[in-house]
């Protein structure tokens, strides 16, 4: 259920909208970057910044009579978020335009959901910032060089408002988690930062002191 208006945050509470995503992926890698402002780039975090600097020019255009809107700035008071929104196509015609995210995303679809709820943040945002109910976004992969439709259902709309209300919290705590070495481990820019092997577990004193004092 969306928050109500009395719940409303001041501007300077808002987290970014891209927290949501990296919370999704990894709650400890979200904390690095917005707490720790810890940041460092692989392949894969290259090849996406590539991506978004060729779809950022920030010109409106219209291709095939719809209007684009690109790296739009958002927000939403009711989920305590903000950020910029890839490009934001509207659909209809004269004073019945509906906003219809559209975010860019290197590599392709993945099993966990942080890109729908990031597509599906930006769609709430959308819909505070002009009043009108945004049901469908899509997320273009540039392998499969092709769109997947995103439709904002009531589960999708759930999970967002809760990751929101966790990185919010997570964030005004100011703690980041320990370190918990999963599969996406290999996958993520701050695993030499992080260190989830070496840190996962205590460090075992009599092993240490056996390895150390036996030179
Ligand atoms: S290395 Fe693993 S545990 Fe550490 S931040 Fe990345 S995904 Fe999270």
């Amino acid at each position: 259920m969306m928050p109500k208006p009395d719940q409303r945050q001041d501007e300077e509470n808002l987290v970014p909208v891209s927290a949501l995503q990296h919370y999704l992926f990894c709650p400890r890698q979200c904390a690095l970057i917005h707490i720790e402002q810890q940041w460092a780039e692989n392949g894969a975090t290259v090849e996406g910044r590539l991506l978004h600097e060729r779809v950022d020019s920030g010109v409106p255009d219209r291709k095939r009579g719809v209007r684009t809107l690109r790296t739009l700035p958002i927000r939403s008071f009711a989920l305590g978020i903000y950020g910029k929104a890839d490009a934001v196509e509207l659909h209809g015609t004269g004073s019945t335009l509906i906003p219809y995210p559209v975010e860019y995303k290197r590599g392709s679809p993945k099993p966990h959901h942080a890109d729908e709820v990031q597509l599906c943040a930006q769609a709430l945002c959308l819909e505070e910032m002009f009043g009108c109910a945004v049901s469908e976004g899509a997320l273009f992969y540039d392998r499969p060089h092709r769109r997947t439709t995103v439709q904002f259902d009531q589960d999708l709309r759930d999970l967002t408002q809760k990751t929101a209300q966790k990185v919010q919290d997570m964030l005004a705590a100011g703690k980041t988690p320990q370190p918990v070495w999963n599969k996406g481990c290999k996958h993520c820019s701050l695993e030499a930062i992080c260190q989830p092997r070496r840190l996962e577990k205590p460090l075992c004193v009599e092993k240490w002191f056996l390895e150390n004092l036996e030179d």
